[in-house]
């Protein structure tokens, strides 16, 4: 293009430019207080616009072009004021990255929520040995559901039992480790005998011809005054450590000094929960000297009472292996080692149960004792489950 085309076409540019900053002008002056319109004017004043019409200067010298710009540059009061306000506007927009901030951190808040099934894991001493097996916690806990079977039967099931996980060696077997009584009040609430209603049809705790019988007794002292439920537990928490080594689940039914779960709670909770049930007890026959243990066996009066029908040989053969699995281990047994008892434990299970006394007030019940119990009973479920 030659230099009278340039001029020219400057000349036509300078032309449109007037007109454009005459029309920004009054649109400025018209809608100043409109942000929009200020960003938009910012950006024409900082942009191509006002670079042409520099160009445009440099270029056509002494042109009346230069006048529009000398215009605008009186105008300029309200040009520049918009410009000024330009850079607070879109402030809004650089101060945008910190918004998001507080997004990023939602994620840190749900995290405390994520940590809280953590929670209950810590308070159960297994977890610190677990980790091993993947995702799946050492214990959670088990509580009783209304929904289930007999639930309704149960008057104290506030509490909740243990379910422990093997972390090696996994039988996926459950075995319900029932630490007789432990459960404060228990006693001065009765429960139905059977879930028939029907009255019961031996001696005992509670008398027979009895509806109803006691939730949970309190448990015989041994001679030197020690609680049955002390002794019963610490058993337990041995067999327990054994049968979580040999791979098996174990649900402690009472894992600690107390749980508020009846003895129809505690069975209901092992029928939903558990391949087994097996209480623990401590006779209280007034004998001076160590009986050995035996397992409440199911009086034939019972045999025809649903569930018993359909679970007595299952009960039977149970009580049969612990009995064998003391022998194997040297652990006294009593006659034949079964008696014939009618137990709220046994007329509502409905997976193989059994109550066994594995001694009575005259028995070792020292530390010693307790795991010779429990290497006992281990011993007789592994008979039970592999056969
Ligand atoms: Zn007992």
């Amino acid at each position: 293009m030659n230099k009278r085309g340039t001029a020219a076409l400057l000349l036509a540019l300078a032309l449109v430019l007037t007109g454009c900053l005459a029309d920004r002008n009054t649109e400025d002056a018209a809608q100043v207080p409109s942000g929009d319109v200020l960003l938009t004017s910012a950006s024409e004043s900082g942009g191509d616009t006002e670079k042409t019409a520099e160009d445009v200067t440099g270029a056509t010298g002494g042109l009346p072009v230069l006048d529009p710009t000398g215009g605008s540059a009186s105008e300029a009061p309200t040009t520049p004021e918009p410009t000024t306000e330009a850079p607070t506007t879109p402030e809004p927009t650089t101060e945008a990255p910190t918004t998001p901030e507080p997004t990023t951190e939602a994620p840190t808040t749900p995290e405390p929520t994520t940590e809280e099934p953590t929670t209950p894991e810590s308070t159960t001493p297994e977890e610190t040995t677990a980790g091993e097996d993947g995702p799946r916690a050492a214990s959670e806990e088990v509580y009783l559901d209304p929904d289930w079977q007999y639930a309704e039967e149960s008057a104290i099931n506030s509490g909740h039992a243990v379910l422990y996980y093997a972390q090696e060696n996994r039988k996926d077997i459950v075995v319900g480790v029932n630490a007789g009584h432990g459960t404060e009040g228990g006693s001065s609430v009765k429960t139905y005998c059977h879930p028939d209603h029907t009255p019961k049809v031996t001696g005992g705790t509670t008398e027979e011809g009895a509806i109803k019988a006691i939730a949970v007794s309190s448990g015989m002292d041994f001679d030197d005054g020690t609680p049955e439920s002390r002794v019963t537990l610490k058993v337990a928490q041995y067999l327990r450590d054994m049968l979580l080594a040999k791979g098996y689940d174990v649900l402690m039914v009472r894992d600690g000094k107390d749980v508020q779960l009846d003895n129809v709670a505690r069975t209901v909770i092992c029928n939903h929960t558990a391949d087994c049930h097996i209480a623990i007890h401590y006779d209280s026959d007034g004998l001076g000297y160590d009986k050995g243990a035996y397992f409440m066996s199911v009086p034939g009066a019972l045999k025809s009472m649903y569930p018993v029908s359909d679970h007595w040989q299952e009960h039977e053969e149970l009580g049969r292996a612990l009995i064998a699995g003391c022998r194997d281990t040297g652990y006294k047994v009593w006659d034949d080692g079964s008696m014939d008892m009618d137990l709220t434990q046994t007329s509502y299970s409905t997976v193989p149960s059994v109550d066994i006394e594995m001694g009575n007030q005259s028995s070792a019940h020292d530390d010693d004792a307790c795991y010779e119990a429990a290497e006992a009973l281990a011993a007789g479920i592994d008979i039970f489950f592999e056969n």
